[in-house]
């Protein structure tokens, strides 16, 4: 699915970040609260264990996008980095845009697609769900 020991970080690189290992599941979100949070059409993200993701230098700055959910990113350039919440205990989202090879990682399919933007459709075939996928289909 994907490279392991990947890196990334944010425009100005006070936010750098190294990924052990490949990603659980990748997908792309379609949601409105991604498209707000990154102020694009849809949002390409990797999980991982939090334990797989170091942040050697400065860690994102966190905003609670809800009450459940916290999105993390740079305080100098503002560029989205990831993605915990309560409901995902141990487990982080990293933005694919934000790492050094986004090629490297390729999302599984699509969710929230009830949300998408009718002028931004991708041109591939994977799957595009409602809403959330199946439990258990997630794990690709
Ligand atoms: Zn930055």
């Amino acid at each position: 699915m994907a490279d392991t020991n990947l890196a990334g970080g944010c425009q100005c690189g006070d936010v750098r970040y190294a990924l052990a290992g490949e990603p659980m599941f990748a997908a792309i979100c379609h949601c409105t609260m991604y498209r707000k949070a990154h102020a694009a059409p849809a949002v390409a993200w990797a999980m991982y264990q939090q334990t797989q993701v170091v942040f050697p230098n400065k860690s994102p700055k966190q905003f609670e996008s809800s009450k459940d959910a916290q999105r993390g990113f740079c305080a100098r350039c503002g560029t989205q980095i990831s993605f915990t919440a309560s409901f995902l205990p141990g487990l982080i989202d990293i933005s694919i845009g934000s790492l050094d090879e986004p090629g490297a990682i390729t999302p599984s399919l699509h969710y929230r697609h009830s949300k998408h933007l009718s002028w931004a459709e991708f041109a591939d075939d994977l799957p595009r769900h409602a809403e959330l996928p199946p439990f258990g289909e997630s794990e690709g």
